[in-house]
């Protein structure tokens, strides 16, 4: 479970650079202007209190956010975070970049996010529950298999997906597994949930790297934040040959030029950095990892960590961004001027969602894939969203987040416009 704030040294909030985004890729494609207005308004946005008793008995009131952006694929989809930044404006900022990822990805769904304002650090486990399952009952008219289908995000797991399936499912007189995706297996998990946001995000390192002729195992790589998504991007691309020489969490960051053993510090590091003498060749200041002179940076903790104040610092010669919105607009603009490739959130770490979405397939047709299906369609999937992507990027000469862009906003305005205007 994470633990952490998005970057306040941000030069521009979560919001502005989503909305920034989408409109210039609005303007590539030139979006009919009423589309672009209905685009850049969220369907729904949804705030709730939630009351609930501390382990001492006394009582708080917590405050919580579900942003719905835009359906008309499909049920709303996105991740619940604990964490103490979170609010309706990022909430809307993450909903747009979901309901652009599932475009991107052809997935049947439109983009949602939501959150409590809480440091999950200040909850004990029974803490945690009974938040969860007050937020799930809160947010129970708003959410359910076929409108809005929550997941994982910084401070929840498959343990607080498992609490909200359960709360969501009593009320409703019957187990309701498509309720939430990103639980355990046992209740109507998927296998490879958990790692297809990293992995995905290793799909697209590799993918870069053939697009620009490199050789995967040729490549140094660092990777910001050892999560969900960190971690299991740095153990894939180990796996794949990269050699991975700095990885990080809140603590700091682990350095060895000639390349950590993932491995190992998976299985020492399970509770956190603290320390690990026999990890790592240096340690090294959070910051200084992600200027380190390697081939391939991914930021994989929060938001807005590369940024006008350091994007002219960085070494790397290629991006892939595993968390959503770590790169900020100005911090776009100066790596397009260097001529170092960014390979956006909505597609690098898409697998999350994606998965996500088989782990729904799962539960409505009572289902189990085994693992091998499911990287077997993931990477299929990603495959197809990044040569759309490429071909963009190639034929008209934009950034990899443009073409990115333009194909999700193609598909979304296709659909606005076969299912027209209600009423
Ligand atoms: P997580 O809570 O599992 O892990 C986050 C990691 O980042 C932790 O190791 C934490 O210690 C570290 N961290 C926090 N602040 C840091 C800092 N300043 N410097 C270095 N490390 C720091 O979270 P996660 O699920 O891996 O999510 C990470 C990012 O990926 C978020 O932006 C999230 O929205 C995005 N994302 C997550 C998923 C998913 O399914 N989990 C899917 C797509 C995108």
């Amino acid at each position: 479970m994470s633990d952490h704030a998005d970057a306040d040294t941000t030069d521009e909030s979560p919001l502005d650079a989503a909305l920034s985004q989408i409109e210039r890729a609005a303007d590539l494609i030139d979006l009919d202007g009423d589309l672009l207005e209905i685009l850049t308004h969220p369907d729904q946005s949804h705030k709730v209190s939630i009351p609930f008793r501390r382990d001492d008995d006394s009582i708080e009131v917590l405050t919580g956010y579900r942003v719905q952006h835009d359906g008309v694929l499909g049920p709303y989809k996105g991740g619940l975070r604990f964490h103490p930044d979170v609010d309706a404006a990022e909430c809307e900022a993450l909903a747009i970049w979901m309901t652009l990822k599932c475009a991107l990805l052809d997935l049947p769904f439109g983009g949602a996010k939501g959150g409590v304002v809480v440091d999950p650090k200040d909850l004990s486990d029974r803490e945690h529950e009974r938040v969860t399952r007050r937020f799930a009952e809160e947010l129970r008219r708003f959410i359910g298999p076929n409108y809005d289908v929550p997941a994982p995000d910084m401070g929840t797991d498959a343990q607080t997906m498992a609490w909200f399936m359960d709360a969501y499912s009593m009320q409703a007189g019957e187990a309701q597994p498509g309720v939430v995706t990103g639980k355990p297996p046992a209740i109507g998990g998927s296998h490879g949930r958990m790692e297809a946001p990293g992995r995905s995000t290793a799909i697209a390192v590799r993918e870069a790297c053939n697009h620009y002729n490199l050789q995967l195992d040729n490549m140094t790589v660092a990777v910001q934040g050892f999560g969900a998504v960190g971690e299991n991007a740095a153990r894939v691309l180990h796996e794949w040959g990269a050699t991975v020489v700095a990885v990080s969490d809140l603590n700091g960051a682990y350095y060895d030029p000639d390349g950590l053993d993932i491995p190992y510090i998976i299985e020492e590091t399970e509770l956190g950095f603290a320390d690990c003498e026999d990890c790592y060749e240096e340690k090294l200041p959070n910051d200084e990892l992600l200027t380190l002179d390697v081939d391939v940076l991914i930021p994989a903790a929060i938001g807005g960590v590369l940024n006008e104040s350091n994007a002219a610092d960085v070494k790397a010669d290629l991006i892939v961004e595993g968390a959503n919105g770590p790169t900020t607009p100005a911090a776009d603009r100066i790596f397009e001027e260097r001529g170092i490739p960014v390979i956006p959130d909505v597609l690098a770490n898409a697998g999350g969602v994606t998965v996500s979405y088989f782990e729904w397939l799962q539960d409505i047709s009572r289902r189990e894939w085994t693992l091998e299906e499911v990287r077997e369609e993931l990477g299929e999937k990603m495959l197809e969203a990044f040569a759309e992507t490429e071909e963009r990027v190639e034929e008209e000469g934009v950034t990899w987040r443009e073409g990115a862009y333009m194909v999700a906003l193609d598909r979304l305005v296709e659909a606005h416009e076969l299912r027209g205007l209600w009423p």
